[in-house]
């Protein structure tokens, strides 16, 4: 979709609709225009809210290694200060696209907001398989990226951090180039990063954390024993391996995850500590023996309690909206559910959580290291797990409340609560010149 002044008010969420896929820019305005209609908020600000308010597209050119130059282009979309600093992740993907920054930027305005962290909402990356890239290919990558940004980030303009493709190496490298340029050591200028260079203990494990965290309210404000709960996951990356190891600790059964290969499914429950993760061992969670395999398609039609889509955007589409047969889904990765489908899990009354409350525990705990970087003292493991879990348990109370009050679906009532906190900001501060 481009960028159309009436973009706020594109809500084709008709369960008819037969696209089973969209961009993350139309999934993310048409939740805009449904949750501008539930609350009473001025329709201007919801207008510029449709809209980035910058961004940029660099052409990052690198030396490979056989000595040929081969040109990537990279973006960072900012969406929206009004409320603190930019922030959100980077990403390495070949999908990688303006609009796909921009949607995705939107979303961490949202999720900064839901957790009342004092931050913004931007996303960057780069349109680029980083499967096929050597380490120091990445590095040049990395570094050469950090340059042409490097006069739009900052540690109180905009905080790249970690996303699809990228990691705390990355951070380190980016962190590095632009502290080069400055002169001095700017550890505050990206989070993610290796806990040896201002890294936050715990940064890693934290979306995960968070998804495991919210999952286990959801389930008891259903009334579910989480002792007695079976739990799909798509994905072994970072959000879905720690989510798995968490629930599995606290007792939950993870009967079923997969990797870009495929799944492997034990009703009786898999030891979700053996099976190594995305960064322990990529794509390997095959490798491990179990009664069944399951195609990623299948995993999510799965007779669960819970499903936890925590691999990429739009699995959960019109195709398969209709059979998934869990009880509730948690959304670890951003955007995994369209528009469409979202409306026919509220016609059959599946609560789904969304992403901008799950997974928040990553920008969370981004902000921890923030803190941290600010006054160059590191916080304990323990304070890290401590503070996080007082986040999330406060976000998810204000989110419930909303959707106890008035008959919307989890996703409303966090976008409820965070366009309401956008909202205010905008309008105190108002419109300049
Ligand atoms: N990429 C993560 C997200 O989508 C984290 C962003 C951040 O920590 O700034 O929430």
């Amino acid at each position: 979709m481009a960028s159309t002044t009436d973009g706020a008010h594109d809500d084709s969420g008709d369960v008819t609709d037969e696209r089973t896929s969209e961009s993350a820019l139309e999934t993310a305005r048409r939740q805009l225009s449904r949750a501008a209609d539930l609350v009473d908020i001025d329709r201007n600000i919801v207008e510029r809210l449709a809209h980035p308010k910058k961004v940029h597209e660099v052409t990052v050119p690198i030396e490979r290694d056989d000595g040929t130059v081969e040109v990537f282009t990279g973006y960072r979309a900012q969406h929206d200060s009004v409320r603190g600093p930019y922030k959100g992740g980077l990403r390495y993907h070949p999908d990688v696209s303006r609009d796909e920054c921009v949607g995705l930027g939107m979303w961490m305005t949202w999720k900064c907001a839901v957790m009342d962290l004092p931050f913004g909402g931007a996303k960057g990356g780069v349109a680029v398989n980083p499967k096929e890239l050597s380490d120091e290919e990445i590095e040049r990558l990395t570094r050469r990226f950090a340059e042409e940004v490097r006069d739009v980030i900052g540690p109180t303009l905009d905080i790249p951090a970690p996303d699809m493709g990228t990691d705390p190496q990355t951070m380190a490298w980016l962190m590095d180039a632009y502290s080069m340029q400055e002169g001095e050591t700017i550890p505050g200028v990206v989070t993610g990063k290796p806990p040896v260079v201002g890294g936050s203990k715990g940064r890693d494990s934290a979306p995960g954390r968070s998804v495991a965290i919210i999952a286990r309210q959801a389930l008891e404000y259903y009334g579910k024993e989480i002792g007695e709960t079976t739990v799909a996951i798509q994905g072994y990356g970072s959000v879905g391996s720690n989510a798995a190891r968490l629930l599995d600790d606290w007792g939950a059964n993870v009967v079923a995850v997969s990797d870009v290969n495929g799944g492997i499914y034990d009703p009786s429950g898999l030891d979700t500590h053996a099976i190594p993760s995305h960064h322990e061992k990529p794509e390997a969670v095959m490798n491990r023996d179990a009664p069944e395999t399951v195609t990623n398609d299948a995993l999510l039609e799965l007779d669960v309690d819970v499903l936890i889509p925590a691999a990429v955007g739009n699995v959960l589409t019109t195709e398969n909206a209709r059979d998934v047969q869990a009880g509730l889904v948690v959304e670890g990765a951003n955007g995994p559910t369209t528009s469409a489908a979202d409306r026919i899990f509220a016609d059959r009354g599946l609560p789904v959580i969304p992403d901008i409350l799950a997974n928040a525990g990553g920008v969370t705990v981004s902000y921890f290291e923030w803190l941290q970087d600010i006054n160059r003292r590191a916080w304990s493991l323990q304070r890290v797990y401590d503070e996080l879990e007082d986040e999330m348990l406060a976000a998810w109370r204000v989110v419930r409340d909303e959707f106890d009050a008035r008959e919307v679906t989890w996703r409303d009532a966090a976008y409820i609560v965070a366009l309401s906190r956008v909202a205010e900001a905008h309008d105190a501060r108002g419109l300049w010149p």
